[in-house]
């Protein structure tokens, strides 16, 4: 099936259609278009450009944080089962819009409906079950010695700060904002300034479904501004930040110097690890799920292949196979599986990586060439990779510990359990991983020694929003998922009450 009108004019449909008056910033209920910098933004799909807007700078991030103190004032003190009546409006009104953000998302970025579908409904159903925590949060009475009362509440950090990627743009948004909101704070997500779209119209809904003025405000522009003027504002409580290690790393420190604690999800290079007595056949589409679907734009990719040396030729080959056989094509095409890469800087990197590979010694399986669905139609001007896969990808090889963020797999044989954990545990980055094999003691023993935030037996990229995911080492720290997440969007405060007129004598401590 094919889509009639053109990717870059079905972007501009969406956005028209989306916001009539232009993009801008999500304040107090109204998208405020920003005077600074004009942002172009392309479709990845042919290269076109297909609209722009102006980075509001420090002045808009300093207007939007000024709204969302006031927001976080009104907010806390909203009765904890109106906002969650509030939150699981919110929901519904997600649910009911999830092909429109969907197709916004296709347009705007180049990802697959499919893909995007799916990731609108997680949001409705993110905004669903937090809106269950909103009216269970509690503190504790705790027994200490002599005559007093003591307990704990749950305070909101006031503004939380998300500042979100490209790859996943409305997906992260709803991660980052969802938690936050039930905890009682009020947040400011910064989107990338390739991808701002679906976040500003999923603040957009979030506030005629309900939410106060001021207390889901989108900061859209660059990262050296709107960014850096977020993680470094004392107004800003907690910031969450998902992206790139070198750029989380600078959003940590700029945090840290404000006195800001931050939560970072940043980037992977998890090993697919597959034994000879695995199920080879869902092994193997596991294996092409795992890193060529977003086009391999995902953080929890896939992207190395470590199959046991008895298998690894028939095994790879299956991969290569089934790589080849996926579908190319316009983002909007309900039939497509892989789309074009979401920004030019980051088809640069991994077209470069893939050199990269070949020179230390990769050998290319498949993806030398683009299919005729992208190469014979207008789609030949965009950023296409075709799903790669390069076997004999060594440790030494470049690929073995840079994060290529694309269609790109390394392949490599190992002979033992033991020197396949070695493997899998020889990056700095800790985000995820998983075992395919028969023997479950096995399965349980290499997810216990691999140093990861989220493991799969048997399985590949399942996520849930009850189940906490983040990474380990250079993959960040804190989690964004599950019941726990609210402890991350709370502070604890405890409270001493003498139980008698008299009072207990006061200690004589120098804490
Ligand atoms: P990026 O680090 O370039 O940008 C992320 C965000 O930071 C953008 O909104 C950007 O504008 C902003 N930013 C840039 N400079 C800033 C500054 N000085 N101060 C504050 N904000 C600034 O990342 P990206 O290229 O958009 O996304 C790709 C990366 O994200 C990959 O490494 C991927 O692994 C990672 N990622 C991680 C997860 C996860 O859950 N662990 C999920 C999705 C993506």
């Amino acid at each position: 099936m094919s889509t009639t009108t053109s990717p870059a004019a079905a972007a501009r449909q969406a956005l028209d259609s989306a916001f009539p008056r232009g993009l801008g910033a999500f304040v107090d209920g109204t998208v405020v278009a920003g005077g600074g910098e004009r942002i172009t933004l392309t479709s990845a799909a042919t290269g076109e450009d297909f609209a722009d807007f102006n980075d509001p700078g420090r002045e808009g991030a300093d207007a939007v944080l000024a709204s969302a103190v006031r927001g976080a004032a009104k907010w806390a003190a909203t009765d904890a089962f109106e906002r969650a009546a509030i939150l699981r409006e919110v929901a519904r009104a997600i649910s009911e819009h999830v092909g429109e953000l969907a197709v916004l998302e296709s347009a705007t970025t180049g990802k697959p409906l499919r893909d995007t579908r799916a990731e609108a409904a997680k949001v409705a159903e993110m905004f669903g079950y937090y809106a269950g925590w909103a009216d269970k949060l509690m503190g504790r009475t705790i027994p200490v010695p002599g005559n007093w009362h003591t307990y704990t509440e749950r305070v909101p950090w006031g503004v939380v700060a998300a500042i979100t990627p490209w790859n996943a743009p409305l997906f992260t948004a709803g991660w980052n904002s969802a938690a936050p909101l039930a905890a009682g704070n009020a947040v400011v997500v910064k989107p990338s300034e390739f991808t701002p779209a679906s976040t500003v119209r999923l603040a957009q809904l979030a506030h005629r479904a309900g939410l106060p003025e001021g207390v889901f405000n989108v900061a859209v522009g660059l990262g050296g501004t709107v960014g850096a003027a977020l993680t470094g504002d004392p107004r800003v409580g907690k910031v969450s930040f998902i992206g790139s290690v070198a750029t989380g790393r600078r959003v940590a420190v700029a945090a840290a110097q404000a006195g800001i604690p931050t939560v970072l999800e940043l980037g992977g290079k998890s090993a697919n690890i597959v034994f000879a007595d695995a199920d080879l056949d869902r092994a193997a589409d596991g294996a092409v799920a795992a890193v060529f679907s977003g086009a391999g734009q995902s953080c929890v990719a896939g992207s190395r292949l470590l199959v046991q040396r008895s298998v690894h030729a028939e095994f790879v080959e299956r991969v290569a196979e089934r790589a080849a056989r996926l579908r190319l094509g316009d983002p909007l095409d309900p039939d497509t599986e892989v789309g074009p890469i979401i920004t030019a800087p980051q088809f640069a990197a991994v077209t470069s990586l893939i050199e990269a590979g070949l020179q230390d010694g990769g050998r290319r399986v498949t993806g030398a060439e683009l299919p005729a669905a992208v190469t014979g139609t207008p789609l030949a001007t965009g950023r296409w990779v075709a799903p790669t896969l390069l076997d004999g990808v060594t440790a030494a090889n470049r690929l073995e510990t840079n994060e290529v963020f694309g269609p790109v797999l390394g392949a490599d044989a190992f002979d033992t359990e033991a020197e396949a954990i070695d493997r899998a545990n020889g990056t700095n980055f800790g985000l995820a991983g998983a075992v395919w094999t028969g023997d479950v003691s096995r399965a349980h023993h290499v997810a216990r020694s691999v140093r990861a935030g989220t493991f799969w037996i048997n399985s590949y990229k399942t996520i849930h929003v009850a189940v906490p995911f983040g990474g380990f080492g250079d993959s960040g720290h804190g989690r964004s998922s599950g019941p726990g997440v609210l402890d991350e969007y709370t502070q604890t405060k405890a409270v001493w009450v003498p139980t008698r007129a008299a009072g207990a004598p006061f200690p004589s401590l120098s804490y």
